[in-house]
């Protein structure tokens, strides 16, 4: 810690990560320059925050290397190729990213992190986590990726037995000394390519959560990939390979026998071959992907050495984030399903697969994804589609390829209300015990602000059809 007294340290970026990361090395005596590209009104707002701190904000120019730099502290949104990095690879500066920042910062008796990353469900996995860790009556937070600051953890003055750590994988990029208790690669699925450049380089970094692993590195049977970067990994020994399957377990595995999780992996019982611990109906909600989610939750517990019976008590005590194939109403005999945050084509092939009969509400940004796949795995299960948002057409084009027989509503717009539309032709279409499910496999930025707003305008015009109001649009 003392290491960065007097040192020029340079924060690239500012915002929810920058400003916390820039407040704490200037308390911790750095001398600190944060650079910004932009410079608009929330830049200046914030860098008047900063600079009474005796902290130089430079806006407008995110790309030269601040003269003297000794370390780049780095914010998520930059890429490993941004010239400001190029320059300061040549210079022979190091980066780190804020979770490099808190490992390297965190005290001597910092509490052990059990991380977790992956394409899709990191978030749930590490509530389910908490969840757990808490019925086991240890003090614990889900923390990182996930919205809470590490830095501010780590610095902070609340005593923890273990942190729930959710870890994106530009984080795990610049982060190259951080060494969990375990780790877990929940799932691989291209996303974020244009930020890691490659599929090759995303995997990389994601296994990085690995590296030097103590008790177990947790790996998905069924994603072979997520295998293989844990025999890529270095780790401490008597580290062990921990897989977690929807099947029956192997040795050294969790799974599901006859709706039952069972852990094969940390059964202390000898005379015993497998200790259960919670029935699937105890997940919630207990979708095939979701279950997943709770054996890798489960797994990283054990690891930690949490009893079977905190398991199931974590899991029954869990309620999933809003907009997570949420169930927001029956209207008609029809179940309406909120899952906006299947952002991408991985995600909503998930949330597809967990229901018999579906009229699926899908569109917005497609990111440079193609749909032919998740639209061949889903078509069975197709009552009819309703199209919205930007990038409809490339659904479209799929459906027409693979789905000629389902209907489709095309409904050519982009604006707000179009959501409250599409609901209303989704509920023409449904029939009794089928479900509408908003499963976007896009991002929302064409119509909303981010995918909680559009989860809100599908909750609220499910409302309106069950009150029986037509909302003008
Ligand atoms: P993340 O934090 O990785 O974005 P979330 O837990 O917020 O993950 O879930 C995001 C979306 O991904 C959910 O809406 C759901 O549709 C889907 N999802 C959740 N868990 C899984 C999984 N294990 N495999 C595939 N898709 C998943």
């Amino acid at each position: 810690v003392s290491d960065l007294a007097g040192r020029q340290v340079t924060v690239a970026g500012l915002g929810v990560s920058g400003v916390p990361a820039a407040r704490a090395l200037r308390g911790l005596g750095a001398s600190v320059t944060v650079v910004n590209g932009s410079d608009g009104e929330p830049q200046r707002a914030q860098a008047a925050e900063l600079e009474p701190l005796g902290i130089t904000v430079r806006l407008g120019d995110g790309e030269t290397l601040p003269e003297g730099t000794e370390l780049i502290v780095t914010t998520p949104g930059w890429k490993p190729t941004s010239p400001l990095f190029l320059a300061a690879a040549e210079a022979g500066v190091p980066i780190w990213g804020d979770v490099e920042l808190a490992w390297r910062l965190r005290g001597a008796d910092a509490p052990p992190w059990l991380a977790v990353t992956g394409t899709n469900g990191k978030t749930t996995t590490v509530r389910m986590l908490a969840a757990i860790l808490e019925a086991a009556g240890l003090r614990t937070a889900a923390v990182g990726n996930i919205g809470v600051s590490l830095l501010d953890i780590v610095l902070g003055d609340e005593p923890y037995d273990v942190l729930a750590v959710e870890l994106s994988s530009y984080q795990l990029h610049w982060a190259p000394s951080l060494r969990a208790h375990s780790g877990a690669v929940l799932n691989l699925a291209p996303d974020h390519l244009d930020w890691h450049g490659s599929m090759a380089a995303y995997a990389a970094d994601k296994g990085r959560i690995y590296e030097g692993n103590q008790v177990a590195c947790v790996y998905n049977v069924a994603d072979p990939a997520t295998e293989d970067l844990v025999r890529a990994a270095d780790v401490e020994e008597g580290c062990r390979a921990i897989g977690f399957t929807l099947g029956t377990p192997g040795p050294s595995q969790l799974g599901v026998v006859e709706d039952i999780l069972v852990d094969r992996a940390f059964v202390a019982d000898r005379e015993k071959q497998a200790q259960e611990l919670a029935e699937v109906s105890d997940v919630n909600p207990p979708a095939p992907h979701n279950i997943a989610n709770a054996l890798a939750a489960a797994a990283l517990a054990r690891a930690f050495g949490v009893p079977p019976r905190a398991v199931r008590d974590g899991l029954r005590a869990f309620r999933p984030d809003p907009h997570r194939v949420e169930h927001v109403a029956d209207v008609g005999g029809v179940a309406y399903v909120d899952d906006s945050k299947a952002t991408n084509t991985h995600a909503a092939e998930a949330s597809l697969g967990a229901y018999e009969h579906i009229v699926w509400i899908a569109g917005g940004l497609a990111k440079g994804a193609t749909f032919d796949e998740l639209v061949l795995t889903a078509v069975k299960r197709l009552r009819g589609v309703v199209l919205i948002g930007a990038d409809r057409a490339l659904i479209g084009e799929a459906l027409a390829r693979h789905a000629a027989d389902v209907p489709v509503v095309d409904l050519d717009r982009t604006d707000t209300g179009a959501m409250a539309a599409a609901v209303r032709e989704a509920a023409r279409l449904a029939r009794p015990g089928d479900t509408v499910l908003m499963a976007p496999a896009c991002a929302s930025m064409d119509m909303f602000t981010n995918y909680n707003k559009r989860g809100d305008a599908f909750a609220a015009a499910v409302h309106d059809l069950a009150s029986g109001r037509v909302p003008d649009d």
